[in-house]
């Protein structure tokens, strides 16, 4: 394990080392590539817990605290700058979807609220609405393809299993138009100082489109 963490360690500083000579762009853009290419790395090692065949619930769990030890070894070496986000994301909980892939993005400048279908509840527009407060200036609110919670809402036998689901799906334009119009929310909008977009995530490639919603 301690091993581990000190290859982790050096690939890090060797490329943080060579990428401080480069142009803050420069910077953005090649670490935005290394995300990736860290994804890549990973993608095709299938076992999940890479050692064993997982023969137990027990064994999953405890491969994701020893993930979890090996990642924040490397990142104990390597503190974040802390920073305010200035987007915030509501994102469906799919587990294709990362949102730091999604941008290219490792900073903290985004908060991100991932739920069951990206459907909203009141909890979370006060949430979004103290974030917009505290200096957000962007609220993406993105939905995506072959979604499992829209599915489960188009399907007549399933509507019934999975209740809460589809009534949450059911009503989340609604509730989008009731964050649009929270008092605070809808003076930043008049004013230009907070933009809300709709978009639609495309899963396979992570390519965000705007959506028209009429308003
Ligand atoms: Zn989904």
């Amino acid at each position: 394990m301690h091993k581990r963490i000190l290859v982790g360690a050096a690939v890090v500083a060797v490329a943080a080392g060579l990428g401080l000579a480069l142009s803050p762009n420069a910077q953005f853009v090649i670490g935005g590539a290394m995300v990736n290419l860290g994804f890549r790395m990973q993608d095709h090692l299938e076992a999940f817990d890479l050692d064993h065949n997982h023969p137990d619930s027990k064994a999953v769990y405890d491969s994701v605290v020893q993930h979890n030890h090996l990642a924040a070894g490397v990142r104990q070496l390597f503190p974040r700058t802390p920073r305010h986000p200035l987007v915030a994301m509501v994102v469906c909980m799919d587990a294709r979807i990362d949102t730091e892939e999604l941008v290219g993005d490792t900073r903290k400048y985004y908060y991100v609220i991932r739920t069951a279908g990206s459907a909203l509840a009141d909890k979370e527009l006060d949430m979004l609405e103290l974030a917009v407060a505290n200096g957000v200036e962007t609220i993406l609110l993105t939905r995506h393809t072959d979604c499992a919670a829209e599915k489960v809402a188009a399907n007549p036998q399933l509507r019934g299993r999975y209740p809460h689901l589809v009534a949450a799906i059911d009503q989340r334009d609604a509730i989008d138009k009731a964050l649009a119009a929270r008092p605070s929310i809808a003076q930043k909008l008049r004013t230009g100082a907070l933009t809300i977009g709709h978009m639609h995530i495309d899963t396979a490639t992570d390519a965000m489109t705007e959506v028209a919603t009429g308003k």
